[in-house]
């Protein structure tokens, strides 16, 4: 068995150890998870969450008449908020998320990342390429992400400026010159089909609400009432607002799929 996002945590705690730009990240305020992403569909390879972006300013939303467009109703009034992630005490600031299998199908060959690299460049570094990509997007500042806040926490393509990927791709080069245990790399070698082979499972630390994780809610705050429209009462958060270690579900991946593991002391049929 391998847990595939155990293994991306252990390289992520190497690349930051020898890359001066991201010696700033605290690894123990980073979690890393899986989320399902067929490799045929479109769709990133991986996701930056951030969770330390602060309370919006608190707004409410609205509807109108649609002839004399005069306000008919409107919501309470909220603010949006990320929810907390605690895990073992410590507060979480970052999230990241890998689609699987998509992520582990991954090749430069057919990347517009290839241009930034040497020829003869071995496929399977796009990967650590997206790895890389994913710890540059945490902010020296705690501003959020670098470059971009979108209000949901997560970053737009367009974040990224033309020298974000230049920057990505020198850093990916200057860890590979650095030596590194090749042994720390080699899961990121093989493709989906081919890991599978090798370790016959491949597991991932999620969320329990699956494929639900911690996002962005809207809290109803008490602002003073307004008697001449009609009030929406905000919906609860469907989510929990407070994630810790308990919230952790180690999930088994395959192609088309993903299912919990068998509680500890179940044996599964022959
Ligand atoms: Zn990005």
């Amino acid at each position: 068995m391998i847990n595939y996002t155990e293994r991306i945590t252990l390289l992520m705690q190497d690349v930051v150890a020898r890359t001066p730009r991201l010696s700033f990240i605290d690894l123990r305020e980073i979690l890393v998870f899986g989320r399902f992403g067929r490799s045929d569909a479109e769709g990133a390879f991986a996701t930056c969450h951030c969770l330390t972006l602060p309370e919006s300013e608190p707004g409410y939303f609205f509807w109108r008449d649609r002839t004399t467009g005069e306000l008919t109703r409107r919501s309470q009034w909220f603010v949006t908020k990320s929810p907390e992630v605690r895990i073992l005490q410590t507060k979480i600031k970052y999230l990241v998320s890998f689609a699987l299998p998509r992520f582990c199908n991954q090749s430069l060959e057919r990347s517009r990342k290839a241009e930034l690299y040497p020829e003869r460049t071995e496929p399977w570094v796009a990967k650590l390429d997206t790895i890389v990509h994913e710890l540059y997007h945490i902010d020296p500042d705690e501003t959020g992400l670098r470059r971009v806040t979108r209000a949901d926490g997560s970053h737009s393509p367009r974040s990224h400026g033309p020298l974000y990927y230049e920057t990505v791709a020198e850093m990916v080069q200057a860890y590979l010159a650095s030596n590194p245990d090749p042994s720390l790399l080699a899961f990121l070698r093989d493709d989906f089909d081919t890991l599978g082979t090798r370790h016959r499972e491949i597991t991932c630390t999620t969320f329990r609400n699956f494929p639900s994780f911690p996002q962005r809610y809207q809290e109803a705050v008490d602002m003073p009432a307004d008697p001449i429209v009609k009030i929406e009462p905000l919906k609860a958060p469907t989510q929990p607002v407070l994630y810790t270690e308990a919230d952790l579900v180690v999930r088994h991946f395959t192609e088309t799929g993903v299912r919990r593991l068998p509680a500890p002391g179940h044996h599964r049929a022959a």
